[in-house]
């Protein structure tokens, strides 16, 4: 009986805070992760919060630490809401983003402790975080209308040399298969916009990340990824989260 109650407190504790974040585990401490919706994620490592495309205004984020980073990969309204940027950005935030999204935040207003553009192949850092921005681009003639190669960044963020790939809206691009040492992989599936669960698969089968977390794959059978990469490979884990929360 004293189990049971002890249980029940357990759980009452954890709904008051929201559900527990997934968690990747790093020579100097885990990066907690925690969905938010779609595309939208903020990461947590050794006192620091990574905001990636954060959209849908403020309240959103309430309770979680401010944002030590903001990345954004693209100018469309799933992944840049200048308002949601500009009330979350802080005098400690660093926002990076490409030229095309810095131009908007800079029009909109937005303040930070700094604010800059980085284009594919470029590198950024604050302390043991590493940011390299790396290309997303669409392949498929009928899909190239989407996302122009050099217009958005996805990102490799190192924490302390853990590496994190956040694929922002590609297809199955070279350089995503080439890819090395990914220990997290973060990758898009929807259509028309980005790929299929096919392509998204055999990419991950070609670079290989320790773990892949299917993100930004509204109306997709992410469970037929997990299905055709584990056919394959024993080595990788795909781990499904809540990216679609019901609406209360
Ligand atoms: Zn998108």
């Amino acid at each position: 009986m004293v189990f049971e109650t002890m249980v029940c407190t357990a759980c009452l504790t954890l709904a008051a805070e929201g559900p527990a974040p997934s968690k990747v585990s790093t020579p100097k401490g885990d990066i907690l992760i925690r969905p938010i919706e779609h595309a939208t994620l903020v990461l947590e490592w050794s006192g620091l919060a990574v905001y990636v495309d954060p959209v849908g205004g403020k309240d959103r984020f309430a309770g979680l630490p401010e944002p030590d980073v903001i990345l954004v990969t693209d100018i469309h309204g799933d992944h840049l809401d200048p308002a949601t940027v500009k009330a979350l950005a802080t005098k400690k935030t660093l926002v990076w983003s490409p030229k095309a999204v810095h131009e908007k935040l800079e029009k909109a207003g937005v303040t930070a402790k700094s604010l800059a553009a980085l284009s594919n192949g470029e590198k950024a850092k604050t302390g043991e975080i590493e940011i390299e921005a790396v290309p997303m681009y669409n392949l498929t003639p009928e899909r190239l209308k989407y996302h122009e190669k050099g217009r958005g960044n996805g990102y490799v963020v190192s924490f302390g040399g853990t590496r994190v790939y956040l694929s922002g809206d590609t297809e199955d691009i070279p350089e995503m298969r080439a890819l090395k040492g990914i220990t997290a992989a973060f990758v898009c599936m929807n259509l028309p916009y980005t790929m299929t669960v096919a392509q998204a698969a055999s990419a991950v089968l070609d670079f290989k990340p320790k773990i892949v977390i299917p993100y930004h794959h509204r109306g997709q059978d992410v469970k037929k990824l997990k299905a055709l990469v584990e056919e394959k490979s024993k080595e990788i884990e795909v781990r499904l989260l809540e990216w679609y929360p019901k609406k209360g």
